[in-house]
């Protein structure tokens, strides 16, 4: 595996130059565009890794599906659901749209921006510092690395200058999708995109994901199996921004990516996979990365359909 790993990874690293690193959030910009890692996590138990692995980013969007883990694990299936929709919006994931008409929990998914403001505000505790802490070990369980922590300078970076996220925050609040106080919901978003991951993190936590719960390193369950259901099914039409379609078509595995250059994917019941590549095509999603997941999807037979 890791030499068909090595093999994709020269097949694919040309595309990196079709791809711009992200530079809305300054910070971002700073990233190399060469760098090109991948790492899979096998129900067999096998790793298998290639290229910059053990390269630091942020998660950016990839906590989205951390985020909506925890609010289910706080408040279960129903409540969730009641309170944010699961249909792709086909728009970008920090799209506005404003016309007029009422603003409902249908119109967003957990998977693009609003949702996933909605979602901190979903999470347990007395203080939203309590809130991000939770939701930093839950991400630390699934990756079974504890030390994952925070990039204080991309964290800072959003903080100061992401104002759509401020306009997307206000919008929910305006109609009553939201009650709490937005600066305070917005630094625990902001955080909550700033966690700093490597692609094997991502493997394991896109494992957990796959085994419906149970982590590779100790098998007890973290999460029940009905939430691993409810959020696969999400990643398989939301997971990939405005491009979800056309990877369900060629590479057909549920997944998340982020802005960061990241992308986790699930293959239930066999694998987690983590790829790290930071030049973006311009939905967001990383090029090269989609390009070694269709090639490893026909190589290993991978999409579910
Ligand atoms: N922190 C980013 C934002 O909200 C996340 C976007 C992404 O990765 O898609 O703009």
């Amino acid at each position: 595996m890791d030499e068909l790993l090595e093999e994709i990874l020269k097949e694919c690293t040309v595309f990196s130059k079709e791809g711009k690193v992200a530079s809305y959030i300054p910070e971002l910009a700073k990233a190399n565009p060469a760098d090109f890692g991948i790492a899979i996590l096998s129900s067999d138990g096998r790793f298998s890794r290639a290229g910059d692995c053990g390269k630091v980013f942020t998660i950016q969007s990839i906590v989205k599906p951390i985020l909506l883990l925890q609010a289910l694990m706080d408040n279960g299936v129903e409540y969730v659901r009641a309170h944010v929709g699961v249909e792709a919006t086909g728009k970008p994931f920090d799209a506005i749209n404003y016309t007029e008409q009422t603003l409902l929990s249908d119109h967003i998914n957990p998977m693009v921006n609003m949702g996933a403001i909605a979602m901190c505000t979903m999470i347990g505790g007395a203080s939203y510092e309590e809130r991000f802490d939770r939701l930093l070990e839950l991400t630390r369980r699934l990756a079974g690395n504890d030390k994952i922590g925070l990039d204080e300078k991309v964290y800072q970076s959003e903080k100061r200058t992401g104002n759509k996220n401020r306009a997307l925050a206000y919008l929910l609040k305006t109609y009553g999708m939201i009650e709490d106080d937005v600066e305070q919901v917005l630094d625990c978003y902001f955080r909550a995109c700033s966690i700093q991951v490597d692609c094997v993190d991502l493997a394991h936590i896109g494992f957990a994901l796959a085994s419906h719960g149970r982590p590779a390193q100790d098998g007890e369950r973290i999460f029940p199996s009905e939430y691993a259901s409810y959020v696969n099914a999400i990643l398989m039409t939301c997971g990939m921004y405005d491009g979800s379609g056309d990877f369900a078509v060629k590479v057909g595995v549920p997944a998340k990516s982020g802005v960061g250059g990241g992308i986790m994917a699930v293959v239930p019941t066999r694998m987690g996979i983590g790829i790290f590549s930071p030049a973006l095509d311009e939905k967001g999603n990383s090029v090269a990365g989609i390009r070694a997941l269709e090639a490893l999807s026909r190589k290993l037979y991978l999409s579910i359909f």
